[in-house]
């Protein structure tokens, strides 16, 4: 034990919180960041300038609170994910992260459970154990899919309170059939527990993907939650949402603090939505680099997971870590997440993408 964990084991920390360690994908500071699945490309100038002029206008009125209800954001959301859903059905939070953490503060806490089928979003675990909430690990295939049969069943064995369904999957990458969710709520609705799709890369999936906004309609415990995190190319401004019955966010109203998105972030994401068409352009060429990278892996031996996503998930590594570290010397970092013979890596822009693929083959032994 160091100085410090020394120190923090004397405070009367929750028993649940003892020995854990904090989120923590490496940032490292090299010129190809290719590891927490961002859009690499940078915002596009009209867009900046259009999110500046609005910040602009809210900093006039920053003495008072914000709109508590951030109505118009709302309203935009709503029509940005159409499906006839409106305002009513949407609820936004700093971040896709902190949707989650106020869907357990309502749904689970202690006494109750969360269940997802690893290997799933590392974060998952964590706002179980900030929250209190018990956290059941279930189980995908060796191949890391999940078939209906077998969510279905794992969920009437464990009947947890709360499913988080990550679609597509981080870090595998796949989206999920409709069966699944379908098999899964109605799994879930025999012990009236709340069915979570967390959908933050679905502006990625391959056309042939359906979204779980299709399935909301007469399902009152579904819940799809988003972000600007991932295809809006807004990580930095922390805006997720969800959508769902309108009693749903009535539960979250429960739980938020007061003010909670600040004027600032409204006035950045209304600017964002207000220029949808120029925010989105970039995705059309992010699915092309991660198609090119599924292609070129396969060339050089490797087995790529079928990607709906901005990143590619990859197996047959003989020493993953080794070839990490190879990147990262090469200035490219990816990530590593401990599975055994598999890395993931972000699409990034056209010659981010062929430095990762040529330094790769190279560092395999293969010809570029
Ligand atoms: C990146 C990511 C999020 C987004 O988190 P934000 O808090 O919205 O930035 C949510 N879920 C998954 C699975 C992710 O990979």
């Amino acid at each position: 034990m160091n100085d410090r964990s020394e120190l923090l084991s004397q405070l009367p920390l929750r028993e649940n919180l003892r020995g854990l360690s904090p989120y923590g994908a490496p940032q490292i500071d090299v010129p190809i960041q290719l590891n927490v699945n961002e859009n690499t490309h940078p915002l596009p100038q009209t867009v900046v300038e259009a999110i500046a002029q609005e910040v602009a206008k809210a900093a006039t009125s920053l003495n008072r609170y914000p709109d508590r209800e951030f109505t118009e954001l709302r309203e935009l959301l709503a029509d940005y994910l159409g499906h006839s859903l409106t305002a009513e059905n949407i609820w936004a939070a700093n971040g896709s992260n902190e949707i989650l953490q106020q869907i357990l503060q309502a749904f689970g806490g202690p006494g109750r459970s969360l269940m997802s089928f690893g290997p799933t979003y590392s974060m998952y675990p964590l706002l179980a154990s900030g929250t209190d909430t018990a956290y059941i690990a279930g189980e995908r295939s060796e191949d890391f899919t999940l078939s209906a049969e077998s969510a279905a069943q794992q969920v009437r064995e464990h009947k947890p309170n709360i499913v988080f369904l990550c679609s597509p999957n981080n870090p595998t990458g796949t989206a999920l059939g409709l069966d699944v969710i379908t098999a899964v709520y109605d799994a879930a609705s025999e012990h009236n527990g709340m069915v979570i799709v967390d959908e933050a890369y679905a502006e990625f999936s391959l056309s042939s993907t359906k979204s779980a906004l299709t399935l909301l309609e007469g399902r009152q415990r579904l819940i799809v939650s988003r972000t600007m995190s991932k295809a809006f190319g807004l990580a930095g401004a922390r805006v997720g949402y969800l959508a769902a019955a309108p009693e749903v966010t009535d539960a979250i109203r429960l739980v938020r603090l007061p003010y909670h998105l600040s004027a600032v972030t409204q006035a950045t994401a209304i600017a964002a939505l207000k220029n949808i068409d120029l925010l989105l352009a970039q995705v059309e060429d992010i699915k092309s680099q991660r198609d090119r990278i599924v292609a070129r892996l396969k060339e050089l031996g490797l087995n790529p997971s079928v990607s709906d996503s901005n990143f590619v998930f990859f197996g047959g590594l003989e020493n993953p870590h080794a070839v990490w570290e190879g990147l990262l010397e090469a200035g490219i970092i990816v990530r590593d997440n401990g599975i055994p013979g598999t890395l993931r890596v972000t699409a990034g822009t056209e010659s981010e993408t062929t430095a990762f693929l040529d330094h790769l083959a190279e560092l395999l032994g293969a010809e570029k």
